[in-house]
């Protein structure tokens, strides 16, 4: 008896899903622009968390739009999903072994992979460690070996809601944004770079981090197949 109880408690436990979807919306495309194009995104919105404040998410949005738009990219269509990770699942990342990969793998088991929107996890402070991270086609690629297969997390960010605020950034100024950060991570497919005054500056000095693209760096971003004409 302990044994079929057992049994059927790991069942439960291997079909319960990740998250329970507690509310859905969409925010519509902005109006075209000649010479703007817009990238569409998915978002799971941890409910509670700072990200399902209408005007903060607005705010976070707009500034994200404000730094892509220097490389002639908007946000376009956003897709939230307002959601409540199961304890099952917390309980899962909390104790994830190194040794299976990134601990948001697992994750992606709800997700029909390959994603094809750009998908963003957005959490609270107190149900998964913090984290501002991004999956792009080179670092999935990296992650992968011959018994972990990362694939599945491509073309995915993962944020804590305190990065909404630029001053949790070593040496970032306030045109900087961590949501603009780890979506230019996917759309360029690029690393951070040894250059002061930029988004995806590998360095901690005073205003060593803004809001700044290079040339290349945009160029890179244009290339990203997820971006609507
Ligand atoms: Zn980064």
């Amino acid at each position: 008896m302990m044994i079929l109880l057992f049994i059927l408690s790991l069942a439960h436990a291997q079909e319960a899903p990740n998250w329970q979807v507690v509310g859905e919306k969409v925010i519509a495309a902005p109006a075209d622009e000649a010479g703007i194009r817009q990238l569409p995104i998915d978002l799971m919105i941890e409910q509670g968390s700072k990200w399902g404040q209408p005007a903060a998410l607005k705010a976070q949005l707009e500034k994200t739009s404000r730094i892509l738009r220097q490389c002639g990219v908007v946000l376009g269509e956003v897709r939230i999903q307002t959601v409540v990770w199961t304890p099952w699942v917390l309980d899962q990342i909390l104790n994830a072994s190194p040794y299976k990969g990134p601990k948001d793998l697992i994750l992606m088991r709800d997700i029909q992979t390959p994603v094809l929107r750009t998908l963003g996890f957005l959490y609270g402070l107190k149900s998964v460690p913090s984290t501002a991270a991004a999956y792009n086609r080179t670092s999935v690629g990296r992650l992968s070996s011959a018994t972990v297969d990362a694939h599945p997390l491509v073309e995915t960010f993962h944020i804590t809601e305190h990065h909404m605020d630029y001053r949790t950034v070593p040496g970032a100024n306030a045109t900087y944004d961590t949501f603009a950060h780890e979506l230019v991570h996917l759309m360029g497919d690029v690393g951070h770079i040894d250059v002061y005054g930029n988004l995806m500056s590998g360095l901690d000095g005073r205003n060593s981090k803004t809001g700044s693209l290079t040339a290349e760096q945009c160029e890179l971003v244009k290339q990203y197949p997820l971006i609507v004409d």
